[in-house]
């Protein structure tokens, strides 16, 4: 490859040792990756993260066709960089969905139009792991053959606790009720003390991971994220990236990482600056690097944008997510470009060939549906 024989002459020494372990495929350490992530230009950045996504993906960009539940946004939880959710104490300002009304979101969409419902939402008290349970079973009698992603961490946690089951005992109330797998959200930043600044009353590290862990043992597949940008170093950063590498190799369960961008409307944090482009694609190029043993990078476009997500391409990214239909506020309400996040089949597809890239369309697990020629 012709840009490879560019990076065999680096001037500093350290970055071509770390160059040279990238591009033979060897695993780069902490030390390593903090080194690299303070000092190499973007470009070097996005160099190695596009070679090993070519290495894992070729061209090949993922996404699905899926729709989004969100039950409510009424949360007994009081994140700081929450601007979704309406603290338990005011739930009439928020939204609480019946079951009958997510019902008729799952009876919208005609058998084979999506092919993945990815449910998650506020914790509210009274929506416990029963009434869920009772959701999944109603949404596989309608829709048999959709694949249910549901409820982050956070969520199950919080309904395992209230029910008075493990982990694995909860997730196996849930997985018999139809759940297939779950999202990676409210991973947040692992780091004990800015956790502890930004969302200190909902599960911590230790019990995100344990939740991921069972499912894993439990044979579900998960994603996970990091919200990053906000008060946490680099350092930080790079300390998640190694807590999902370390659990990735004993359990090979997680299927993508999402690095998630703060956002700084209508929540408790206005006050910090959002990160700049030139950050975000090094953000998504040293998690490519760094998380050798993750299958898939994914950019959650309603996130970024359309054109964000577009570069994001070249910097490790493989997956968009979804077609999503303008069924999520997560984003809309902390201000992203994106207020009503939806995409056609072509819209979707057409903007990943603009990007260059092949098309390729997926189910939940990342069997493959079709690929789209480039043309
Ligand atoms: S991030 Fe999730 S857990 Fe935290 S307040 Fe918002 S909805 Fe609740």
């Amino acid at each position: 490859m012709e840009s490879s024989i560019i990076y065999t002459h680096l001037k500093n020494p350290k970055h071509q040792s770390i160059v040279d372990n990238v591009l033979n495929l060897k695993r780069i350490n902490l030390d390593d990756a903090l080194y690299l992530y303070e000092t190499a230009p973007l470009h070097l950045l996005g160099y190695l993260a596009n070679f090993i996504r070519e290495k894992k993906h070729g061209n090949n960009t993922y996404f699905n066709r899926n729709f989004h539940i969100e039950p409510t946004n009424v949360c007994v939880f009081d994140c700081k960089f929450c601007s979704y959710s309406r603290l338990y104490a005011h739930k009439e300002e928020g939204w609480i969905l019946s079951l009958e009304q997510m019902l008729d979101i799952v009876r919208k969409y005609p058998e084979d139009a999506v092919t993945e419902v990815h449910i998650v939402g506020g914790v509210h008290p009274k929506m416990n792991l029963y009434f869920f349970a009772e959701l999944l079973r109603e949404i596989k009698k309608i829709r048999p053959k959709i694949h249910i992603k549901g409820f982050t961490a956070v969520e199950l946690d919080y309904m395992f606790r209230k029910a008075k089951l493990s982990a694995k005992e909860g997730l196996q109330v849930l997985i018999d009720a139809g759940l297939n797998s779950i999202p990676g959200g409210g991973a947040e930043i692992f780091n004990e003390s800015v956790r502890e600044k930004i969302c200190n009353d909902k599960v911590d590290a230790i019990g995100w991971l344990d939740i991921h862990k069972q499912a894993h043992v439990l044979g579900l597949k998960s994603n996970a994220t990091i919200l990053y940008g906000h008060i946490e170093s680099i350092a930080d950063r790079l300390e998640h990236l190694d807590n999902i590498r370390t659990l990735q190799d004993e359990t090979q369960g997680f299927q993508a990482f999402i690095p998630l961008k703060f956002r700084n409307k209508h929540n408790d944090m206005q006050h910090v600056k959002e990160s700049i482009l030139v950050q975000d694609l090094k953000m998504y190029a040293m998690c490519r690097i760094y998380l050798d043993n993750v299958p898939h990078l994914k950019a959650y476009w309603p996130m970024l944008g359309r054109q964000n997500a577009q570069l994001t391409l070249d910097f490790g990214v493989n997956d968009l997510d979804g077609t999503i239909d303008d069924s999520t506020k997560i984003y809309s309400m902390a201000g992203s470009e994106e207020q009503h996040p939806a995409l056609t089949t072509e819209q979707l597809v057409n903007l990943i060939t603009q990007a260059g890239r092949t098309a390729v369309e997926r189910d939940t697990l990342y069997n493959i549906i079709k690929k789209y020629s480039s043309s």
